[in-house]
């Protein structure tokens, strides 16, 4: 009967029970890239699956036919694989499309209408806002809530055929207009878009709404536990009340199976319908709103306050009723029959809420992602001080620093915590740390000349790639006469405590400072350019002092500098990435967040490295030693072109 996604719900039905498995999704709708909050979900979901062995469903959830489009499928396909998760079953690719499931809901949408659990509303989107109450006040009922199945069932079928113009009429569902959860009077479940779908193309006019749509997304795919965010909590009695209604037609073969045996039971004696009548009598009802549900209910409620109740009639009843409308009493039907008939026969998805991601220093909501993008406020998507997972990419993060990130932030129901943007990068340095090879760049470079060292001479110096892991090996880098350091490893006009290159003054000698793996020397005199900002400083060396030689301690040093020989010296470009934001909370509201953008969140710098990195590829990551962790640019490195984005520095110095 069903015509969805391959495998799933035949799956289940035709095999033994105990064997459905956990089945989670993860499911985006393709009108945004995917950000720092959606890698949680997925780490959740995906991760679950693996945990149990179960599998996690990759669903596009692209009920909504306005925004969406096939760039953003393609980049959320490709930023899920990069994190580290797979969505293939065992024979093929196997994603899905909420879309592909129009058919399914439009046939539900017309039984819920038959069984009177929906009606055509044409009053405006106003006055429907203005009658649905408030917390304190219950809202009021529809003049079209009482239209007949037939009449509802002729409009709705002209709703899909164009007749009528967008706005001027909805399907609701009809549920309780007091109800104290505001989600439950008679939320809409259609309504109508004269809109071309990505998909679908122009098929449809009607579309569903996002609460109806979903759970039945999960019904249609047999998901077990669908994992969402806080704020759909209130939604979840919605979610289960559309659910367990749509039963007869979603789960149809099971639903028919289990009417019949309802029906056989009917036909028997007294004893062989107790075991469902206790069954049912232990039944918690869920929403009593219909006047046989409230018969049912107060014949129940009565059998459980006083057993003798439970006789012949009341049975027959409570059996008559549920067989001659079973589609009203599925929530009975399913619980009745896990109990008596010890299958779990109509396995629905359980909705389970946590605590969405909230970063600092980001923004996340798409509306202001896409203004920044659109408005030429980043260099697009991708752009290294985006939250997106490509920009995060681009920037140098690491799939397993973003799993770890993670992990580490945890799950639980607690609303309003905020997770330190730290959090982040200190997971990414934790996992840099122990992966990523040392190199030596000088991000900011002005020249160092050792007057007294000779010309001509250079001298190979060996150099560690990680100073733990001896075994990654070495490489020599050329030390000679030309150095460049990087500028703040001098000073003119040193503050206390400078412990690095100075010139002696009247009062205190120069600071000696070792060249790491060379000499010691020491400043001796500076040329400026016209604007007196310093290019050279010139400085004699103890040769005596080299590293690992017997006068390597002669002379005293608190301070050990990197360089690179000019002569072997690459020139690079360095970008230097800092938070998007100056202020934690720039979501908060009180401000645009435009005004909010830190000015200084990208400087570009003319740098030099050492020449073995000519030979790294794209998304290689480094440290840089005394600097921090850096990326090949994944667009423009190429050997000819050296280009490293700053990923996280070494230490946490934000707003220093
Ligand atoms: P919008 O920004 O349009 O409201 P959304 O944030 O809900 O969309 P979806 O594409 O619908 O984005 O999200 C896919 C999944 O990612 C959903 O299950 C959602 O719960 C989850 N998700 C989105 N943002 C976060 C977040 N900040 N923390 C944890 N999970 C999130
Ligand atoms: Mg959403
Ligand atoms: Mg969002």
């Amino acid at each position: 009967h069903w015509r969805g996604a391959p495998g799933t719900y035949t799956e289940q039905m035709e095999g033994p029970v105990d064997e459905a498995k956990v089945r989670l999704r993860f499911p985006p709708e393709p009108n945004g890239y995917l950000h720092i909050g959606h890698a949680k979900s997925i780490c959740i979901n995906f991760g679950l699956a693996k945990d149990y062995q179960g599998r996690c469903h990759m669903r596009f959830d692209d009920t909504n036919p306005v925004k969406e489009d096939q760039e953003y499928v393609d980049s959320i396909l490709g930023s899920v694989n990069w994190l580290g998760f797979d969505w293939k079953d065992d024979k093929e690719i196997n994603y899905y499309f909420a879309s592909d499931y129009f058919d399914y809901m439009y046939e539900i949408a017309e039984h819920l209408i038959k069984i009177g659990c929906a009606y055509v509303d044409e009053q405006s989107a106003d006055e429907i806002r203005e009658n649905r109450g408030t917390l304190k006040s219950p809202g009021v009922n529809s003049p079209y809530r009482d239209r007949s199945p037939e009449e509802n069932l002729r409009i709705f079928r002209e709703m899909r055929e164009g007749k009528h113009p967008e706005g001027s009429m909805v399907v609701r569902s009809k549920i309780d207009m007091a109800s104290r959860n505001i989600n439950l009077r008679d939320p809409a479940i259609y309504r109508i878009r004269f809109a071309e779908h990505h998909r679908t193309g122009n098929k449809w006019c009607i579309y569903p709404m996002y609460t109806f749509a979903h759970p039945l997304e999960d019904v249609l795919e047999n998901i077990t536990h669908s994992i969402c965010t806080l704020e759909f909590e209130d939604q979840r009695a919605f979610y289960n009340w559309a659910t367990e209604r749509s039963v007869p037609i979603t789960r149809a073969p099971l639903f028919e199976k289990a009417a019949a045996y309802i029906g056989e039971l009917a036909g028997k004696d007294f004893e062989a319908q107790k075991p469902f009548m206790e069954a049912a009598v232990k039944f918690k009802w869920k929403l009593g709103q219909t006047a046989d549900e409230r018969k049912v209910f107060e014949i129940l409620t009565a059998i459980k306050e006083d057993p003798a109740k439970l006789s012949a009639e009341t049975a027959k009843t409570v059996l008559d009723a549920v067989s001659a409308n079973p589609a009203v009493f599925t929530p009975l039907l399913q619980d009745v029959l896990s109990q008596t008939v010890k299958a779990n026969y109509f396995l629905l998805p359980h909705q389970y809420e946590f605590n969405r991601l909230n970063l600092t220093y980001v923004v996340m909501s798409k509306r202001k992602l896409i203004a920044l993008v659109k408005e030429g406020l980043v260099d697009g998507w991708d752009d290294p001080r985006m939250p997106t997972l490509v920009g995060l990419r681009r920037r140098g993060y690491s799939p397993e620093a973003i799993r770890l990130f993670c992990e580490r932030i945890g799950v639980s129901k607690q609303t309003g915590a905020w997770i330190d943007h730290s959090v982040l990068e200190g997971a990414l340095r934790e996992v840099l740390d122990a992966q990523a090879d040392r190199r030596i760049a000088v991000q900011d470079p002005i020249k160092l000349v050792i007057d007294n060292y000779p010309e001509d001479q250079t001298e190979e110096v060996e150099t560690p790639n990680h100073p733990q892991h001896p075994e990654r090996g070495s490489r020599s880098l050329m030390f000679s006469k030309e150095l460049w350091i990087e500028r703040s490893d001098f000073s003119e006009n040193p503050p206390k405590g400078y412990r690095r290159l100075t010139l002696a003054t009247a009062e205190k000698p120069a600071i000696p400072v070792r060249l790491r793996h060379a000499y010691v020397v020491e400043a001796t005199s500076v040329e400026k350019d016209a604007d007196g900002k310093v290019v050279t400083v010139h400085a004699k060396y103890y040769p005596e002092t080299r590293s690992g030689s017997a006068g390597a301690n002669n002379v005293k040093t608190k301070a050990a500098i990197h360089w690179l020989s000019c002569k072997e010296a690459l020139p690079a470009e360095i970008r230097l990435y800092d938070r998007l934001f100056s202020v934690p909370k720039p979501d908060s509201g009180e401000e645009d967040f435009r005004t909010l953008i830190n000015k200084d969140s990208k400087t570009v710098c003319k740098s030099y490295v050492e020449p073995s990195l000519k030979l790294a590829k794209p998304e290689d990551r480094f440290q840089f030693e005394r600097n921090g962790y850096y990326v090949a640019d994944q667009k423009d490195f190429s050997a000819d072109n050296l280009v490293f984005n700053l990923a996280v520095a070494l230490k946490d110095s934000f707003g220093k």
